[in-house]
């Protein structure tokens, strides 16, 4: 089975937005082992959209479509579709209460345009989009050769409906039925390939189960796929598959799934019985940010105790006495300082960071890179890590 990938939209083909479902879409299908061949992104036109999907259904058995189902004049994919299968569009009461009902939920009445949100070309099956009010299209065109799923291009409806409806669709047309589970580790404190290359042979294509890489603000995340022939022999591949992991990493994970850093960091000094706080000059309150949002997420949250941000202009000595000032100050059982950004000779800057604990101070340095706004989330990323891994040495 062969997929190819349409993204449509003016914003895409003018350059004014990136094609992130494309993306997105291509890796999901990677991971039930359906090959893409092709990515054709098209512009509002129904002209275009018909180029499109009618050199896709030439091509492909199995189209994914994002973008153009919205009310307005622009959202094209219908029509498209209607045009591409020969078939009339017509108006699905069920998706039409489906669509009214969201605005009365609301408390608003539905404008007119939004009617055009029920109307399908005959033949369709109807994807739910419990996210939004634009519902999806399951057509089969070609002569029932090819199928096409149409997706709204707002990635979090797009994301849901795949879930929910479409790679299940999607795995029952694979010849072999099989189940497919996921699990993320995410790790932190070393780059993409260096983890990489701690995982002896693990992220290769064909491996059972897959071991995908991805970097996020220097967050790595490991996605491991299991095909098996039901949940259990999945989740055994996966349980073998991450424990090989953890043994390579050790300390660099840091969670799963959805867990943040921040997270991460307050659960260990949490679990270390300790309290900590902070005070930063380099990175623009991010650190004392990050320690306030993840305190306010956990139960134990009261283990941050605060933390005090300076301008960069502040003359506030360096990162030990920084990190000493917030201990006291918060008499907390650790404190971390993160000085200011010191320019180095090659036009790059050098951050220092320093824990103060009743063990004495440690300090690290930390290399900043990439763009203003990337550098300074790694770098307190770099810093709160350091009393993660303080305090999982601990407790
Ligand atoms: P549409 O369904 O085409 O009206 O798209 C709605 C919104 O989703 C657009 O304004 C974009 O913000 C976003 N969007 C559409 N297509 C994509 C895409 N391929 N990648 C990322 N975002 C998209
Ligand atoms: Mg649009």
């Amino acid at each position: 089975m062969r997929a190819e990938v349409i993204a449509i939209g003016d914003e895409l083909t003018s350059g004014q937005r990136l094609d992130t479902n494309s993306q997105w879409l291509s890796a999901e299908l990677g991971v039930l082992g359906v090959p893409v061949v092709f990515h054709t992104t098209a512009a509002d036109t129904l002209e275009a959209g018909v180029e499109a999907f009618r050199a896709a259904a030439d091509r492909a058995d199995l189209v994914v479509a994002t973008g153009g189902l919205g009310p307005t004049a622009d959202d094209l994919t219908r029509d498209v579709l209607a045009a591409v299968a020969g078939s009339p569009l017509e108006l699905s009461p069920e998706a039409l209460t489906a669509v009214e009902s969201r605005f009365a939920r609301r408390g608003m009445p539905m404008p007119e345009s939004n009617r055009r949100q029920a109307v399908f070309p005959r033949g369709s099956r109807i994807i739910p989009n419990p996210e939004g009010t634009a519902p999806g299209i399951d057509l089969d065109v070609a002569g029932g050769r090819t199928r096409i799923f149409a997706l709204p291009g707002v990635p979090a409806e797009m994301r849901t409906m795949w879930r929910d409806t479409v790679m299940p669709a999607i795995l029952g047309m694979l010849p072999e039925r099989a189940t497919i589970v996921q699990r993320r580790i995410k790790c932190f404190g070393a780059g993409e390939s260096a983890i990489e290359a701690m995982l002896p042979d693990l992220v290769r294509r064909g491996r059972d189960p897959l071991v995908g890489i991805t970097a996020h603000e220097a967050t790595i995340t490991l996605r491991i796929a299991a095909r098996g022939r039901d949940e259990a022999e999945c989740q055994g591949k996966i349980a073998d598959t991450e424990a090989t992991i953890r043994n390579c990493l050790g300390p660099l994970v840091y969670g799963v799934e959805d867990d943040e850093l921040e997270d991460a960091v307050v659960a260990a000094v949490a679990a270390a019985g300790m309290t900590l706080a902070t005070a930063e000059v380099g990175t623009d309150g991010r650190v004392a940010a990050l320690l306030a949002q993840a305190a306010a997420r956990s139960p134990q949250g009261g283990c941050f105790r605060g933390g005090r941000v300076l301008p960069r202009s502040a003359d506030a000595g360096l990162a030990d006495a920084l990190a000493a000032r917030a201990r006291a100050e918060h008499d907390a059982a650790v404190g971390l300082g993160i000085g200011p950004v010191e320019p180095m000779a090659d036009g790059r800057g050098e951050i220092e960071v320093a824990l103060v604990t009743d063990a004495g101070v440690e300090r690290f340095r930390h290399m900043l890179g990439g763009g203003a706004f990337l550098a300074g989330s790694r770098a307190a990323k770099f810093a709160i890590d350091q009393v993660r891994r303080w305090a999982l040495a601990r407790g």
